[in-house]
């Protein structure tokens, strides 16, 4: 409960007291001497679809919209802290419509009870585990390290280790600095703290969970609150279990969820999807509905290739739903661009650039967060029964093929993408 009234003392306005605070005339750092050197693109860029350009520069975190809706006082408000609030604060955002209801927000705040323990239990130590900070393991390696004989047999095991803990999907590649932070985000301090992740750990594992797919439906509500609080909740215990597991092995793994790196060009070099107009991973079973962990390690481990089946094509050729659909109009509807809208966007990466001022905004008005492009992408299916896959698998091979207006045509007239009612969420769940 003490760790609890910390979230919320680091979220009032007298932290903004504190020496070395960012705001807007002390921004953020740009990359300047911690410029990465040498040679700025990977031999497997031209297969993720990555565009990376000479005027690259990494990340730093203080600039991602979450961390400057408490720093930055163009987005910093009472409406923008009760937002952070109501995660842990009941009753905050509860108003009388559809969706909006105490027992929709109660769904919600439950679904985020497991990431809300992992972020409680380094509080003291001035850390957001999983959030802004990498998981701190919670013991050294085992000083008797089992031999691993062959990397590719031994990244089937991990594969088949994380399955087992309730991964959706799995995938490994090489250590990336480029999709790693300049700079860490100290939230109790409002300021800028040295980027973290240890050196020496060359292998990264990726995970994907999939999120609820009827709450997805529900987008925009509190209800399909629910889908993300839940999926981070597995996400951190999941990267937590496989980390333990190898630390058990004998090598060093640092568990990660939100924080730390950009998850998504990792997820795409692993090869567990393409990235979307609607700034999401689009993965091949579960289209952007998922959430993305990872775990940094030396053990040796064989690489996963990245995998192309459509999507930027018929992003770029066929498709606006995403952004026909979002209400403040921040995903958009022209081709990938260098030209970001503001400092949340990294620069340097030709891609589609997602406004996410605008976005942010929006969710702070609706007192929870959006899906609204993810419920509509029409790679969001729900395969759990044979025949749902079967039309998944055979929709996505008419996308990735020369009729690609014939899929978009099919999906709208099966309604897919459709908002479900709350109140009708509830019936059918009471009902089952
Ligand atoms: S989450 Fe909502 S507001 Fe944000 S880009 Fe998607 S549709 Fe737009
Ligand atoms: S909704 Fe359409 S344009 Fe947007 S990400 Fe999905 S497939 Fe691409």
């Amino acid at each position: 409960m003490r760790r609890q009234q910390a979230i919320l003392e680091g979220l009032d306005m007298g932290a903004l007291d504190e020496v070395g605070r960012l705001t807007q005339e002390r921004q953020p750092q740009n990359e300047g001497p911690y410029r990465l050197k040498g040679n700025l693109r990977h031999a497997k860029d031209d297969a993720c679809g990555f565009e990376v350009l000479d005027t690259f520069e990494r990340f730093n975190q203080s600039n991602d919209i979450y961390t400057r809706g408490q720093w930055d006082s163009r987005i910093r408000s009472e409406k923008v802290l009760n937002w952070f609030k109501g995660m842990f604060k009941t009753g905050l955002g509860v108003r009388n419509a559809d969706g909006y209801s105490v027992r929709d927000f109660a769904l919600r705040n439950a679904g985020w009870m497991g990431a809300n323990l992992t972020i409680q239990r380094s509080l003291h130590q001035g850390r957001v585990d999983g959030f802004l900070d990498y998981i701190q393991p919670y013991s050294e390696p085992n000083a008797e390290q089992v031999a691993v004989e062959s990397p590719a047999a031994m990244a089937e095991e991990i594969k088949r280790v994380s399955r087992l803990f309730g991964a959706d999907g799995v995938g490994i590649t090489h250590s990336d600095p480029r999709w790693h932070y300049t700079h860490s985000f100290a939230t109790k301090a409002l300021a800028e703290k040295p980027y973290a992740i240890p050196e020496g750990l060359p292998n990264v594992i990726v995970i994907v969970t999939s999120m609820h797919y009827d709450a997805v439906k529900c987008y925009p509500s509190a209800t399909a609150g629910i889908a993300v609080g839940h999926g981070y909740s597995r996400d951190c215990e999941l990267v937590q279990s496989i980390a333990t597991y190898i630390l058990n092995l004998g090598y060093r793994a640092i568990a990660s969820v939100n924080d730390s790196s950009l998850a998504i060009p990792y997820a795409i070099q692993a090869g567990l999807g393409e990235y979307g107009r609607n700034g999401l991973l689009i993965t091949k079973d579960f289209g952007p509905r998922v959430r993305i962990g990872r775990i940094h390690t030396d053990l040796p481990l064989g690489h996963d290739e990245p995998i192309r089946f459509g999507v930027r094509e018929f992003c770029d050729t066929t498709c606006r739903r995403c952004a026909d659909a979002c209400p403040p109009k921040a995903i958009p509807q022209g081709p990938p661009t260098e030209v970001i809208p503001n400092q949340s966007s990294i620069i340097g990466i030709r891609k589609w650039q997602i406004d996410a001022e605008k976005c942010f905004k929006f969710w702070v008005n609706q007192a929870t967060e959006c899906g609204i492009c993810m419920r509509v992408c029409p790679y969001n299916k729900d395969i759990s029964r044979w025949w749902s896959r079967w039309y998944y698998r055979a929709w996505q091979r008419l996308a990735a093929s020369p009729f690609k207006k014939l899929a978009l045509w099919l999906d709208v007239k099966l309604k897919f993408g459709e908002r479900m009612k709350p109140s009708q969420f509830w019936q059918q769940f009471r009902s089952r």
